[in-house]
């Protein structure tokens, strides 16, 4: 049986930071990450894109943990010991410079995630970490002092252990054997199909600030929103997927969605479409756009309100007015199932929250047992939020692992 200090299982992005820093503070201790698959970091690589969204420009521990639908009251406390600055600081040290998107995106200046994997492999042979790729864990359990590990061919003894294995059902199922209770896994960060005369065939089309509630919830989100071929995508849905996570799954995918594309009230809507029907009269309703709309999106809206192309502002009647008010501040569509958003998505679910002591990341219920990433019930919207969980709870299980 192999003997080690440390092993951390899972070589994703959690387990390679945790094992460099384990390495860094330690380097007296002999550390293995096993692996299963025949490389690691596979998710860095296709993250964000191909350009791995790193982290996210927000340096306000507490503004921070707003963008975790589950992790927030958690997190705050481990984003005073290691957050987005110091990311960038660590990344920095070890030659990756990272850059600022207007959105507050931060990814690395190459635009490639091949750059950070990079890092990670040259830093773990620099510190004589060993890297076991093709280990599938298959069972852990406490032996003496020691936690035994067995993967499909080996066997190993570690005193210290980082589960870091992502969204892995069948490690979830060991972790339930060790008496750890797991939230269910439901996806998140998805977008929504959508089925609709008003949207057909204008893929692409923004509208740049609107309000989404889903109907008969409380979820409401605001924000971009992007027309897709089979619905609706960006921020603004990105937001609702990830904070309705639970309550969507329940649903089954099938609920309404009312949208105000323009921000403001029926009434004050009404009240300008009546000034629009004065000051425009001889103008053909569609062929001119209001409220800084996409021009294909407003005349899908003025179609829809029974305004057909060839109406001025003065033929408009009052029933036309109100449906023209009601499609741009309270649309009411369908969605009908999601769809995966190729940049970014994850599992909510994961290790109850209650059993990890977050000064440290190890369970409070077995003794040098540690978890990091999203093996956790911890996620965040979309924009580099997910990995800066992975680094910090990486980090923080580092330092007290090394010890
Ligand atoms: C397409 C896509 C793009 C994304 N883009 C971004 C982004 O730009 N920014 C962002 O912040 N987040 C992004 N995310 C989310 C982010 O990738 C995850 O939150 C992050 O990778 C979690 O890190 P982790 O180390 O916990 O898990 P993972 O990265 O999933 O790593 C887990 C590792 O454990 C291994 N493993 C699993 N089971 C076992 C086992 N039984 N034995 C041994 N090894 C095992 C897996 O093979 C894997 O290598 C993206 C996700 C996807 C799917």
């Amino acid at each position: 049986m192999k003997q080690y200090n440390v092993i951390i299982i899972g070589g994703g992005a959690a387990g390679f930071f945790a094992a460099i820093n384990i390495a860094e503070l330690n380097p007296d201790l002999k550390i293995a990450i096993l692996e299963k698959g025949k490389e690691g970091l596979q998710k860095v690589k296709v993250s964000g894109g191909g350009r791995c969204n790193v982290t996210h420009a927000q340096f306000i521990p507490k503004e921070l943990t707003l963008n975790y639908p589950r992790g927030e009251r958690e997190l705050l406390g481990p984003f005073h010991q290691f957050m987005t600055g110091d990311t960038i600081e660590w990344f920095e040290k070890r030659g990756v410079e990272l850059k600022i998107e207007e959105d507050g995106r931060m990814f690395p200046v190459t635009n490639s995630s091949q750059t950070i994997i990079d890092c990670f492999l040259s830093e773990t042979i620099r510190l004589g970490v060993e890297i076991l790729y093709g280990q599938t864990l298959k069972s852990i359990q406490v032996a003496d002092s020691n936690w035994e590990l067995e993967t499909q061919g080996d066997a190993f003894l570690a005193e210290k252990v980082l589960v870091a294995t992502g969204s892995n059902v069948k490690v979830w199922k060991m972790l339930e054997d060790l008496n750890h209770s797991i939230a269910e896994p439901v996806p998140s960060l998805f977008t929504f199909n959508v089925s609709d005369r008003r949207i057909k065939g204008i893929p692409g089309v923004v509208a740049q600030n609107v309000e989404i509630k889903v109907l008969k919830t409380n979820l409401v989100s605001e924000g971009p929103l992007l027309v897709t071929h089979v619905g609706f995508s960006a921020p603004a849905i990105l937001k609702l997927s990830a904070f309705g996570a639970l309550e969507l799954a329940e649903m089954d995918y099938k609920f309404q969605i009312e949208i105000n594309f323009i921000r403001h009230s029926f009434n004050t809507c009404l009240e300008q479409l009546k000034e629009l029907k004065n000051d425009l009269a001889k103008k053909t309703v569609i062929k001119f756009t209001q409220f800084d709309l996409p021009k294909r999106l407003w005349q899908k809206l003025v179609l829809a309100s029974n305004i057909n192309e060839d109406i001025k502002w003065a033929e408009i009647n009052k029933l036309q007015l109100d449906a023209l008010s009601a499609q741009l501040t309270k649309a009411v569509f369908e969605v009908n199932g999601k769809s995966t958003f190729k940049e970014e998505f994850v599992t909510a679910g994961g290790v109850n929250l209650k059993e990890v002591n977050f000064k440290t990341f190890e369970s409070k219920l077995h003794k040098n047992l540690y978890f990091a990433g999203e093996v956790l019930n911890i996620d965040a919207i979309t924009g580099g939020f997910n990995f800066q969980n992975a680094w910090t709870g990486s980090f923080i299980a580092a330092q007290n692992m090394s010890k």
